[in-house]
């Protein structure tokens, strides 16, 4: 058993001051005040003076490869970032390059405060070796992934991409058996899109999320030009299309929904189905900007997400927190639009919803995941509110340490599982030769 207690636990809009964490095989057992707190207990107990614990942050959507790629095709159209970067550096990547990207990005993560990333994987090669080589990543720095093993068939793409219907099904089944007993992964079926999937895909993806009791991920309306080529093709929009193929579900989590009308939030929030907002992704690559007002009204469940690192180019979901609020205040010219509370709620609880996990809180039966705040770093000043701080002023140095399951991963900046100068050094070999 581990007991940890702080000037103040922030969870579910709460901030309680005197109470303790009590964890038990990397569970939360109990958010208890101390004064409940049994005398064995309180022997043991970890103190983080001028600390928060928060639960540590969730991010919902991320191609971790894609980090190794920043800086070479910034500043570019959609689909010359695509083609010229994407595409082009997707052909090359060896296993241990997919691994040494992994490593990269999640380590990146960790010091902004991440205790789960999502990784939407498509680089299969018709197998799962390399996405096993994500996986193992996340577990060297000990973060809890989330592996959505992508379904792929649409022939424009790389052929490391493609896989038929029976491939990427029969694989996605053996990765989630594989790894159905490690409480640090979770394997999902991710159809990529309307235009990277088949139709037959898509309902295979939905099919195998509802066999194996998971989420499936998919890639909706991120340009306006996917909105105008699926009208074309199918006489609807995409979301519209995707009810009447009954895969918009309470297990679908479509990623950006950057293009929808009004009826489209409204089918979102009939049918549960979730959004992964990645709000410095749809800037970076000129997008535009999601309904996101209207979706919160409308009761769709927010989570965020970082998108790959060459469409960012930063991996905090803190900043994620930030974009999205201002986002919508500039677009509304009204500052009351967003509140620092949901953005958090954006960050954290709904990442563990959108995701199917039981994370993003600080509550009994929850994964012991969570960041040490530290209340008298600058950035945190003045005390008076420290969620809208964490939310609109924080910056990474103000967070004193991370917990994956009750281990401490992350302590006054250094990562404490994989030497950062070695994530470095393997990032400047694979990448040294590339214009
Ligand atoms: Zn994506």
């Amino acid at each position: 058993m581990q007991v940890f207690t702080a000037d103040m636990i922030y969870s579910d809009g709460q901030a309680l001051a005197d109470h303790a964490l009590v964890i038990h095989e990397g569970k939360i057992e109990q958010v208890i005040p101390l004064a409940a707190l049994e005398d064995t207990a309180k022997a043991g107990m970890v103190r983080f003076e001028n600390g928060m614990l928060a639960p540590g942050f969730v991010n919902s959507h991320n191609h971790s490869f894609q980090s190794l790629l920043k800086g070479f095709c910034d500043d570019q159209d959609f689909f010359t970032w695509r083609d010229q970067a994407l595409y082009k550096y997707a052909q090359i990547l060896s296993r241990d390059d997919l691994y040494t990207g992994a490593l990269f990005a999640f380590g990146e993560m960790l010091k902004c405060g991440i205790t789960t990333v999502c990784d939407f994987f498509y680089i299969n090669d018709q197998a799962n070796d390399n996405a096993r080589a994500i996986i193992e990543a996340a577990l060297d720095v000990g973060l809890r992934v989330v592996m959505a093993r992508t379904l792929y068939d649409w022939d424009g793409a790389p052929k490391r991409f493609r896989e038929t219907v029976h491939q990427a099904v029969e694989n996605t089944v053996a990765l989630h058996r594989e790894f159905q007993d490690d409480p640090l992964v979770h394997v999902l079926p991710a159809p990529h899109s309307l235009h990277g999937a088949s139709i037959d895909m898509i309902l295979a993806g939905a099919e195998l999320a509802a066999q194996l009791d998971t989420k499936f991920h998919m890639h909706v309306a991120e340009g306006q030009y996917e909105r105008q080529m699926i009208e074309e093709k199918h006489g609807k929009p995409p979301v519209a299309f995707l009810d009447e193929l009954g895969v918009l579900n309470d297990r679908l989590v479509g990623i950006h929904c950057v293009w929808l009308d009004d009826s489209e939030i409204e089918r979102m929030a009939a049918r549960k189905t979730g959004l992964s907002y990645n709000p410095s992704s749809n800037m970076f690559l000129g997008d535009g900007i999601t309904r996101i007002k209207e979706m919160l009204e409308a009761g769709v469940c927010i989570s965020l997400g970082t998108d790959g690192g060459c469409s960012n180019n930063r991996a905090s979901i803190i900043e994620e927190m930030r974009m999205a609020s201002m986002l919508q205040k500039v677009k509304f010219c009204d500052s009351t639009v967003t509140r620092a509370e949901d953005m958090f709620e954006m960050g954290a609880t709904n990442g563990g919803l959108n995701l199917g996990l039981p994370i993003g809180r600080l509550a009994p039966g929850y994964c012991a995941d969570f960041t040490v705040m530290d209340l008298n770093e600058l950035s945190m000043q003045p005390r008076q509110n420290a969620l809208k701080n964490l939310v609109y002023a924080s910056q990474p140095s103000a967070i004193r340490s991370v917990y994956v399951a009750g281990e401490k991963i992350f302590e006054q900046g250094q990562i404490l599982t994989v030497p950062e100068a070695e994530i470095v050094r393997r990032v400047q070999l694979t990448t040294r030769d590339w214009t």
